[in-house]
């Protein structure tokens, strides 16, 4: 494996850095697959069946915890999770297992078990979002942002996938955000970087890597804090991390924090046997320690500025009518749900965070908010995919259970036998799990899986 020139001589005298190792962990070529359950949609056992592991190897081998993140597994090799149902019904997340240690800097810094205003800042593609969403509780609301357009939809797909209800996407700038002075009880800033960390899994992303570029993305870094602090409230918590191994974009930043902003570097309990290095206000992943790829993490406090930011009733969406909520009633639970309407479509908010979803469509650009339940045709709601994704979807709805292999045609939107004598709408699931809505009409049935989200590859 050929490192960048310079490379790993800027790694030379950082905590925990042994050269040697370093260059075996990469060399190894080893690659290290995990997953994180979704606490909303409990899958009875896992890894499924449906994720074909092979018999030799479905043992206790097959998975094993991480251990600094409750619902994080580690797989014994990598399967096609794109031919797993149960992936696309949002059971689980694909995510790198050194990230999932913002579980602990969250469980440790503040208390999720109350209500809070969380912000991650830098989402897409929402390994962190959907994550964030499962450590807060219910009362709770998280905004989650991402700068480029593109990236917000497929943010905002990801948030769907996994039932979220008290989430709100934006595609914002950070300096978008100076208005909500003092808001946030936690922000989550996951910074763009340079990418060594991830040098093991994408080798290709080292022709990118210069001595140059960790200064710019240094430079970055500092303006998205310098812009999103203001929005933290005094007494809130920054999570900061990249997936960088630099220096520049991990300690310097944190000193950087502490020296010219009045941010207090928070220190959490690790295990010694977890492998983590601390290194300055921070804790570095290495892969030769971790399995796990290249990680930093830091947490700090904010010990000035507004206490918190007073939300008043503003402009106003449009609450759903009488007719709209008895049309929707058949479809979901709307206990602690505010019915909004938008044209003819019908939202689902908290009822606990109308104010915030109404203050921050009116601040931001919003790109998704609570659940999307359907569109009000003739007083009749035609629902949306997020309502089938959705923990608030009725438990009466007629429901169809497929097969592996109806599944799949269902996901690819191909044709397929369906043996349904009931008509109209019903949800289509696997193993229990809802996949979307078919609607069947008297020689055919429609099949409503979103045409973008689809899979294109071929078994
Ligand atoms: N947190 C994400 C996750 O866990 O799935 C990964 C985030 S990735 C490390 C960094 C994100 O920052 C990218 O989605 C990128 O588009 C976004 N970004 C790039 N430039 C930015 C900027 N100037 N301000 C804020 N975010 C930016």
């Amino acid at each position: 494996m050929n490192f960048p020139p310079g490379f790993l001589e800027q790694l030379t005298g950082i905590s925990g850095f042994s050269k040697d190792a370093f260059v075996a962990a990469h060399a190894s070529g080893l690659s290290v697959t995990s997953v994180r359950l979704n606490p909303q949609k409990p899958l009875p056992v896992f890894p499924p069946a449906s994720l074909k592991i092979p018999e030799a190897i479905s043992s206790d081998l097959t998975t094993a915890p991480i251990p600094w993140c409750d619902t994080g597994f580690y797989l014994s090799e990598r399967p096609s999770f794109t031919f797993d149902p149960l992936f696309h019904a949002g059971t689980y997340y694909v995510q790198e297992a050194s990230s999932m240690f913002l579980e602990q800097a969250m469980k440790q810094s503040v208390d999720v078990a109350v209500p809070l205003k969380v912000l991650d800042l830098c989402a897409a593609p929402g390994g962190k979002s959907t994550h964030l969403q499962s450590l807060i509780s219910k009362e709770s609301m998280l905004v989650s942002n991402e700068v480029i357009r593109a990236r917000s939809y497929i943010l905002r797909d990801n948030i769907i996938k996994w039932g979220c209800e008290n989430v709100v996407v934006t595609n914002n700038d950070p300096r978008d955000f100076a208005e909500l002075e003092g808001y946030f009880d936690v922000v989550v800033a996951d910074a763009p970087c340079s990418g060594s960390g991830l040098f093991r899994k994408e080798p290709e992303a080292m022709e990118e890597w210069s001595e140059n570029n960790v200064q710019l993305c240094a430079q970055r870094q500092q303006r998205i804090l310098a812009d999103i602090l203001p929005a933290l409230k005094n007494g809130g918590v920054l999570i900061y991390s990249t997936c960088s191994y630099s220096v520049e974009e991990d300690e310097a930043i944190g000193n950087w924090l502490t020296n010219e902003h009045a941010m207090q570097p928070l220190q959490l309990s690790i295990e010694p046997e977890w492998g983590l290095i601390e290194s300055g206000n921070g804790y570095r992943f290495w892969p030769d320690r971790v399995k796990g790829e290249g990680f930093f993490l830091a947490c700090f406090q904010k010990t000035d500025g507004q206490d918190s930011y007073k939300v008043k009733p503003g402009k106003q969406m449009r609450l759903a009518a009488k007719e709209a909520s008895a049309a929707v009633k058949p479809w979901m639970n709307i206990t602690g749900k505010e019915l909004i309407m938008h044209e003819q479509t019908v939202y689902a908010w908290p009822e606990k965070s109308v104010l915030d979803f109404h203050l921050l469509l009116e601040k931001l650009r919003v790109v998704y908010s609570g659940v999307r339940v359907g569109e009000l045709i003739r007083e009749k709601l035609v629902p949306e995919h997020a309502l089938a994704m959705s923990t608030c979807l009725a438990g009466h709805v007629v429901r169809l259970q497929l097969s592996l292999d109806q599944a799949i045609a269902f996901l690819q939107k191909k044709e397929f036998e369906l043996e349904s004598r009931q008509k109209g709408w019903q949800l289509a699931t696997y193993e229990g799990f809802p996949l979307g809505w078919i609607n069947v009409l008297p020689n055919r049935f429609n099949n409503y899986y979103p045409k973008e989200l689809r899979i294109l590859k071929e078994k």
